[in-house]
């Protein structure tokens, strides 16, 4: 195609032709990225013994407890049910990879680690990307790490308006101190990166409240939690250490493995028929084939999109797949005078909650794949990355969307059809989030920003902001996810949960979710924190602890 014909594409009225152009260039993105990440990048050792844990796969297996999905849900799910002596095979559709494979956050991990390598995407009238892990450990191996607590006012939303059972702050108290520890949640020993300090002192300057927050990662120095407010200035002089993602692979599935729980990696199971009480699932092992496997007890653990794809696929439907949430996201890609990036950058770790839950800001990583995807709209740009990219982060606002997605699944298609619908106010929370995100950055010193806005011109002083329309009209703006949640809701009211307040589905004997799908609405932070307690609590309530 030429490159008049691919410029009027990319800037055209319909919706097809950019978005067909937009997936060829980010493809071309990660292709010459990955090139460059394999030229300057040492490739790092597999070194992960409970890989060797794992069985065969015959043509037929029987467990009392099937688990189906290894991440945080599925993980803690499958991690203390062994733990209690029971019999547990863990069912995992991706490869079982040590957390060393790759280098975290380069193209590498998204082609290994990254379900269809990162390209999925929620369709209406805004698209929305989204991203999901496809590994063992699910997203807990490709993500952030950044961890927050469930919000109280959010839970005592879903125990009123979803009628959830035992789901106050104080029930939910020792499941989140239990996982803290369980996973490390620790502050950073060192000063956090430039680009993540840009935003927080952009913030601070405007007087608006923002944070640092605290994550997974073990550090050898680390600082415990209890230090959140200890300013960056007290440990910038400390030696910086890029610390390790406490994923799954690091924390509960080695825990899984050693309390002699079953793993079946490269598994995906295909549909759930009723066995007397108990359930068949039907399986492919990546090469052997089909599995049949027999289960006395089932928990769905495959995420927010495939828990209720998986469940439709085997005729159940009730609430399942209607009520999809997810934190709608839109990106500024902003350049400074000076450095704000390094190739040992990290995480970025603050977050403004001045106006939270309706809108967070936050620091993206930004590698220079990154920074180069995040310039899409702004092809001059984005052909400056590899002299620029120093002096240059992405930044994202993020809003807690009224909209509402769901879940069909289409004959022959493997994967299920996805569609979100924001509402007015979404658009307008997204304009809004944007100016407002643009002022932090031009107060703490950027020169330029490029919003991921189709058309969207350079901004380059305060007063360009007001380009931003007051409601982002549909399809303008280049929106993605990866928070996803609340596609089959927990509760005891039967009109909208999918799920009684501990994960059974109604209506069935044995049969369970426990993972993000259970989230009755989109909880405003990241979501994991939430996920893990509430697996967790889940869990012991099935063993009657
Ligand atoms: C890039 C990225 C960054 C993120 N950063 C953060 C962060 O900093 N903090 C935070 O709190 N959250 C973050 N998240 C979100 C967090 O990772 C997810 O909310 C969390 O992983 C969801 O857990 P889950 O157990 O519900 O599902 P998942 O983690 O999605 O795990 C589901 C697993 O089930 C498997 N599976 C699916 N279908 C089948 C099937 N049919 N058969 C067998 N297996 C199947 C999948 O392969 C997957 O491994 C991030 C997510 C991404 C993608």
């Amino acid at each position: 195609m030429r490159a008049n014909q691919i410029g009027s594409w990319k800037n055209s009225n319909i919706g097809f032709q950019r978005d067909f152009i937009r997936y060829f260039e980010s493809l071309a993105t990660l292709a010459l990225y990955s090139r460059q990440e394999r030229r300057t990048l040492i490739r790092r050792e597999a070194n992960y013994q409970g890989a060797d844990s794992e069985i065969g796969a015959p043509a037929e297996l029987r467990a009392e407890i099937v688990v189906i999905g290894s991440g945080p849900g599925g993980a803690i799910t499958a991690c203390l049910l062994a733990e209690a002596g029971r019999d547990v095979l863990l069912i995992e559709e991706g490869e079982h990879l040590p957390l060393s494979s790759c280098t975290p956050f380069s193209t590498e991990e998204m082609l290994q680690k990254y379900r269809n390598g990162g390209q999925t995407v929620a369709l209406g009238k805004n698209k929305i990307a989204y991203v999901e892990g496809c590994c063992v450990g699910g997203g807990s191996e490709i993500n952030s790490g950044l961890y927050h607590r469930t919000p109280p006012e959010i839970l005592e939303h879903w125990r009123k308006e979803f009628q959830v059972e035992a789901l106050a702050e104080k029930d939910l108290l020792p499941h989140f101190e239990s996982c803290e520890r369980d996973v490390s949640v620790s502050m950073l020993p060192h000063a956090a990166p430039p680009a993540s300090l840009k935003l927080h002192d952009g913030a601070t300057k405007l007087g608006w409240k923002s944070l640092e927050v605290p994550r997974w990662y073990r550090y050898e120095d680390a600082v415990p939690k209890s230090a959140i407010g200890n300013s960056d200035k007290s440990r910038a002089g400390r030696q910086s250490s890029i610390g390790s993602r406490q994923s799954m692979t690091e924390t509960f599935i080695p825990r899984f493995l050693n309390a002699g729980g079953r793993l079946l990696s490269s598994t995906r199971a295909n549909r759930i028929r009723q066995n007397g009480d108990g359930w068949l699932i039907e399986s492919a092992h990546k090469s052997s084939g089909v599995i049949r496997i027999v289960a006395d007890s089932l928990f769905l653990c495959a995420g927010a999109v495939h828990t209720p794809a998986l469940l439709r696929r085997s005729g159940i439907t009730h609430n399942i797949g209607n009520s999809l949430q997810v934190h709608t996201t839109a990106k500024i890609v902003a350049r400074f005078s000076d450095d704000v990036n390094s190739a040992d950058m990290g995480v970025p770790v603050h977050q403004v909650k001045e106006f939270s839950p309706r809108l967070s800001f936050g620091c993206s990583i930004s590698s220079p794949a990154y920074v180069a995807l995040g310039l899409l709209d702004h092809p001059e740009a984005a052909r400056e990355t590899s002299r620029t990219w120093q002096r240059t982060a992405a930044y994202y606002t993020m809003i807690t969307s009224e909209g509402r997605g769901n879940i069909r699944t289409l004959p022959s298609f493997r994967d299920p059809l996805v569609r979100y619908s924001l509402t007015e106010t979404d658009r307008r929370n997204l304009s809004d989030g944007l100016r407002k995100l643009g002022q932090i950055l031009f107060t703490s010193g950027a020169t330029e920003l490029y919003p991921s806005l189709t058309r969207g011109s350079v901004l380059r002083d305060d007063s360009c902001l007001s380009k931003i329309p007051d409601v982002l009209p549909d399809g303008l703006a280049n929106l993605m996810t990866i928070h996803l949640f609340s596609s089959c809701p927990m509760g005891e009211d039967k009109s909208k949960c999918a799920t009684d307040s501990f994960g059974r589905i109604h209506g069935f004997k044995n049969l369970f979710v426990n993972d993000a799908s259970l989230l009755c609405t989109a909880p405003g932070v990241n979501p994991q924190g939430s996920i893990m307690a509430i697996a967790r609590r889940n869990v012991l309530k099935f063993l009657n602890k």
